[in-house]
Order: C-alpha cells, then structure tokens, then sequence
C-alpha cells in the first residue's frame, strides 16, 4: 500500500510533523510506502502574512532533508521536492540534486496556498520546465481559492501536456465537482484522495477509471493515528478507505487505487 501525500516539518506553520510520526503511523496501520513532502518550504501562514525571515527554510534544506529521509529509509520513502516559486528561484544546485537523487525524489509539489501565488503563475514556469526535464510528475495542493483552484491545474495541464498532474484534495472545502468534471477534458489530470469523501472517489473510479485516483492522507498532521481520528478522537475518512471501501469496489479498483496507480505515476519498481 502506498500513501502519496505525507508530509513531515511545517513547524513556522504551527505543523508537528517529523520522520519518527511518519515511519510509527506507517507500521501502525500497515502502510508499506509513503510519498514525503517537506511543508518546512511554506512561504506564507495561513493568515497570508508572509512568513518572518527567521521562519523560511531555503529549498536547498527542504530539499536536503527529504533526501536524508529517504536515503535512511529505502524502498519505503520517496521524496516530493516542495518548491517556493514565490520568493526563490530555482537553482542550479536544486537541479544537481534532484539529478542525483532523481531515484527517490519522484514529484514537484506545489502549494499554491502557502506560496501565495497562482498556480498558472509566470513563476511557475521554470520549476515546471525542470519537471519535464526529470520526468517528474506534479503535486498540487487544490482548494476553493483561485490561486489552488484545480482550473489552475487544469491550465498548466494542457500547457503541459508531457507532464502528468496530482490534484491533491480534489478542491479542499468544495464539493470536489469542479475537479471531478475537468478530469474529463485533461487525461493528464489525476486525484488524490486527501479528505476527500468515499463518494467523490467512487464517482472518479467510475467515470475515469480507477487508473486516475491514487491514495493519499496528509499524515501525520493529525498525529500518529491521522489514518484513524483526529486530536478529538473523530473519525477520520481514511477509516473507510481501509474498510467499508473494499467491498463497494474490485479488488483490481481498490489495488489501484491504493497502491498501483501511484506505482506508475510516480515509477517507483
Ligand atoms: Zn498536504
């Protein structure tokens, strides 16, 4: 089984996200592969106040820090390089890296939210570029607001037909619509599932194919047991994502949800 959407830093952000939360939750719930993001590369807090000089990493740590995390842990930690197109460039030592770890950093994540910045941005366009160039698929984080609006996505996407897009939330605090429909016009458009209802991806599963929707939580930002509850000890959806959700589909459906559709998107043997 393979999760597509962990995070581990983020702290600036108010986050307690860290490698030892990721690796326990993965042992705990039985997760064998866990595609992480650094959240230490926000530029913006939620308020959309930049964050303070002392609070930013550089992408180079982010980046160097993914790296470590995967390096200790083979074949069951991959890297998404989490970018900060709003106030860094991309830099020569950032392409050098990803180079030479391009086996396990499989994904460019972008968070048009906390980078304050749409996703169809000039400033896009040469971490966008460096995605082609390594072949690299593309994690956007999507939500109700016009800088994370999956049209967004969906204009990148036919700009960049070569690249294959991840519309992570599926439009976070919609009603996933917009996004479920402009799967249709873009075959290079795909989901996750994170907090996404059961019924948004049985409807993916059943007018795309289950080829198109992958796995994915945000763990640990709820703490050890995100796949289970929150802090207040509600139920999470992940709780049917392991469960219920396994008999209302085939066993082919639910193995590639939750597991070999990221194994392609992503390359990972
Ligand atoms: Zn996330």
């Amino acid at each position: 089984m393979i999760d597509s959407h962990v995070h581990i830093g983020g702290e600036a952000e108010g986050f307690i996200m860290n490698e030892e939360l990721v690796l326990q939750s993965m042992e705990n719930y039985g997760v064998d592969i866990s595609i992480v993001s650094n959240a230490d590369s926000v530029e913006y807090g939620d308020d959309l106040v930049m964050l303070p000089k002392e609070k930013q990493v550089n992408q180079e740590e982010t980046l160097a820090r993914i790296i470590r995390f995967c390096r200790e842990n083979p074949g069951k930690i991959y890297g998404a390089f989490w970018c900060k197109p709003n106030h860094e460039l991309l830099t020569e030592r950032i392409d050098e890296m990803i180079a030479m770890n391009r086996d396990i950093i499989v994904a460019l994540k972008v968070h048009p939210f906390l980078s304050n910045l749409s996703f169809s941005d000039g400033k896009m366009v040469s971490y966008l570029d460096m995605a082609v160039k390594h072949h690299l698929p593309v994690i956007v984080h999507t939500a109700s607001d016009s800088n994370s609006s999956p049209m967004r996505v969906y204009e990148m996407a036919c700009r960049y037909p070569q690249l294959n897009f991840i519309m992570a939330h599926m439009g976070l605090g919609t009603d996933n619509k917009l996004a479920v429909d402009l799967m249709e016009k873009a075959e290079n458009l795909y989901a996750d599932t994170t907090w996404v209802p059961v019924e948004t991806t049985l409807e993916v599963i059943r007018r795309y194919g289950s080829e198109r929707v992958m796995f994915g939580s945000d763990n640990p930002i709820d703490g050890v047991n995100t796949y289970a509850c929150n802090p207040l000890g509600e139920p999470s959806v992940y709780q049917q994502y392991f469960g219920v959700l396994k008999e209302m589909i085939s066993q082919e459906d639910y193995e590639n949800l939750m597991e070999k559709t990221a194994r392609r998107v992503f390359g990972i043997a």
